[in-house]
């Protein structure tokens, strides 16, 4: 059954802007990206969006709905009320370039600072050996289709753009968490200290569990539970190893 709906879109650009009323046909099935792209075909040929796969994969569609961080392919229309007006904003933490399209290079720049994988010595790329509890911790946090939505989220950095160069995100603790505990990542043997990193370059320390991002993340990766908390332990184990303390204090003199 098809209906009329009254959706608010922000328009504007890095200058400012405002909602935008819209009336626009819903039909039976639909996601809030079909009801853009018929906007874009109607009324709005101008509606500046960020789409690809309309299936929930490429994490490109993240907005806010009714004030919800949302993908726009993977929000049912039939979830929301048709008696309700539909609010459609461009994700608050990042700087907007156009209508709903923002500029995540924050996220890039956060993604370089992660030492990647670091292989290990003396063992060949086809004989890595893995506990299948491994494989799936790995698998979890690969699930990440960077949509940034836990990122927007996050209150350390959601109004707070001072915290920006100091904390690099829900999504990137994750990926820190994730080589952390992977049993073949050679980074300590190259130097790397990734427990180090984690407190005193991406700021952990900021993070207080509230698992805001959790919640919002599309493919219900456990970010808190699985991730920042068991990265947070790990560190903590690590500062306060009475091996690490006295190794520091001899190094010292
Ligand atoms: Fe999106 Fe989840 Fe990845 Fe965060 S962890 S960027 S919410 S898929």
């Amino acid at each position: 059954m098809s209906y009329e709906a009254h959706f608010k879109v922000w328009r504007g650009d890095a200058d400012g802007g405002s909602l935008v009323d819209y009336t626009v046909t819903v039909n039976e099935g639909e996601v809030v990206l079909d009801i853009i792209h018929r906007l874009q075909a109607t009324e709005a040929a101008d509606l500046a969006v960020r789409w690809n796969c309309k299936a929930g994969k490429c994490g490109s569609c993240s907005a806010e709905i009714n004030g919800r961080p949302r993908l726009m392919c993977m929000t049912r229309m039939s979830l929301l009320d048709p008696a309700e007006p539909v609010v459609v904003t461009p994700m608050r933490a990042f700087p907007v370039v156009r209508d709903l399209v923002t500029d995540v290079s924050f996220n890039y720049a956060k993604a370089r600072e992660v030492p990647s994988f670091v292989p290990p010595q003396g063992v060949g790329p086809g004989e890595y050996r893995m506990q299948q509890e491994d494989v799936g911790r790995s698998q979890e946090f690969r699930k990440c289709i960077e949509c940034f939505l836990c990122q927007n989220t996050c209150h350390v950095v959601r109004d707070h753009e001072e915290n920006k160069p100091v904390f690099a995100g829900p999504r990137f603790l994750m990926r820190v968490a994730e080589l952390d505990m992977h049993p073949l990542d050679g980074a300590a043997e190259a130097g790397i200290d990734r427990k180090r990193g984690a407190q005193e370059e991406h700021g952990l320390g900021y993070c207080n569990i509230t698992k805001c991002c959790t919640e919002v993340c599309p493919e219900h990766i456990k970010i808190t539970d699985n991730a920042l908390i068991p990265l947070k332990e790990r560190a903590v184990d690590r500062k306060y190893d009475p091996l690490v303390w006295l190794g520091s204090k001899i190094k010292r003199r």
